[in-house]
């Protein structure tokens, strides 16, 4: 076999980097034994497990350098075929995401206006037509044309499924005796202990049901403290979150739940009997930028660093690391690929930006 197309590749975390790596690599080397290792299962209860599912490369823009909306736009794309494969297994929906905000938190409004992307500046709506449960409740609304959204623990499964069907082997204590050509290490915040630069930064969310309402499409709703998301879900269940606190706690505060119902209620007096279905907390890996990265160290590829934009970016990762097993050029190299003998990598990724 060429050095190329390695024998057998060990990937370490089922979180959605691992798993989207796994996929990459079974569909571009068949004849390659994957075995994904993760203590916690499959699914793993992980940060990826109970994220948001917004993919929104445009919102993002006060967290992400518009470098990264192509790679982006590569994800959702990404998304949108496997949808199409999985016979729509995980809610994935491309209506676009509202940006709103009350008239109290209007100058956040215009700030994210300042800083939306030249190519995509948004277009300002009629909420009456647009979603009309909202009509009347704010002033502005912004929608932003090309973003999508996905039910991540359905894309989760919906990979792991797949992943079986490619024959790769799925273990919580790797127990065989094989050694790996080639390990790929996603281990999420579990990297930490090698890595002390990375740390943990605690997303909460919370899920609730509200028989009487609707939206066709994800909302950014201004916040004093957090880019909010409310994701609607079928079956009139409804996602908001994530709030951004550095900690690796991994429990929902009491203000944040507070904040959370609070803007939810906010939004239409309906919340007020809606049914709480859970809270839950992740711990997004982060590096000091926010910036994910690949890097190599010899027979060891690591992947990670993916903070609030794990299903916006993992697949656009995932193929950078199946390319650069390849030997093949892929265009996002220089977003994602840290030379670690390059100390001016920072540097030159904001110049990238
Ligand atoms: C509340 C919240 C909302 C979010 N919303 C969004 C969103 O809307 N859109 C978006 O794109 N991103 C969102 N994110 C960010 C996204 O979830 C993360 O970027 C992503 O989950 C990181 O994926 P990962 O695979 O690197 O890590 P993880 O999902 O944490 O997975 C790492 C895995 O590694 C395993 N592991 C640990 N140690 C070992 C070991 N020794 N051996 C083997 N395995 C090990 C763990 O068990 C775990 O399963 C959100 C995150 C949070 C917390």
């Amino acid at each position: 076999m060429s050095k190329h197309h390695p024998q057998n590749i060990a990937i370490l975390g089922a979180g959605i980097m691992g798993l989207s790596c796994a996929y990459a690599l079974a569909k571009a080397f068949p004849k390659t034994a994957i075995t994904i290792i993760d203590p916690s299962g499959f699914p793993a209860d992980n940060a990826s497990y109970i994220a948001g599912g917004m993919l929104a490369p445009y919102c993002e823009c006060d967290h992400l350098p518009p470098a990264y909306i192509p790679a982006g736009l590569e994800s959702i794309k990404f998304w949108k075929d496997f949808s199409k494969e999985t016979k729509d297994a995980f809610e994935f929906a491309q209506e676009g995401s509202l940006i709103l905000a009350h008239s109290e938190d209007r100058h956040m409004f215009e700030r994210i206006k300042a800083v939306l992307p030249a190519e995509n500046r948004g277009t300002h709506v009629d909420l009456a037509r647009t979603e009309p449960l909202l009509a009347g409740k704010f002033r502005d609304a912004l929608l932003m044309k090309g973003e999508a959204h996905l039910h991540p623990a359905k894309a989760i499964n919906a990979l792991i499924n797949e992943l079986k069907k490619l024959n790769a082997t799925f273990l919580q204590k790797d127990n065989s005796d094989k050694n790996h050509d080639l390990t790929i290490d996603c281990r999420g915040i579990g990297l930490q202990d090698d890595e002390p630069e990375l740390r943990g930064v605690k997303g909460e969310i919370l899920i609730v049901r509200n028989k009487d309402f609707y939206l066709k499409r994800p909302l950014r709703l201004m916040h004093p403290r957090y880019p909010l998301y409310i994701v609607p879900r079928t079956d009139n269940i409804f996602m908001i979150g994530a709030t951004i606190i550095e900690s690796a706690d991994d429990f929902v505060s009491l203000r944040s739940g507070m904040e959370l119902m609070s803007a939810l209620y906010s939004l239409h007096p309906t919340f007020a009997h809606a049914q709480m279905i859970e809270m839950k907390a992740g711990i997004r890996p982060a590096y000091p930028d926010n910036l994910p990265r690949i890097t190599r160290d010899g027979d060891i590829i690591r992947a990670n660093g993916l903070f609030r934009h794990g299903f916006l970016l993992a697949p656009a990762m995932a193929a950078c690391v199946r390319d650069l097993i390849a030997g093949t050029k892929n265009d996002r190299n220089a977003l994602f690929i840290k030379d670690q003998k390059d100390e001016d990598y920072p540097q030159r990724r904001r110049k990238t930006a």
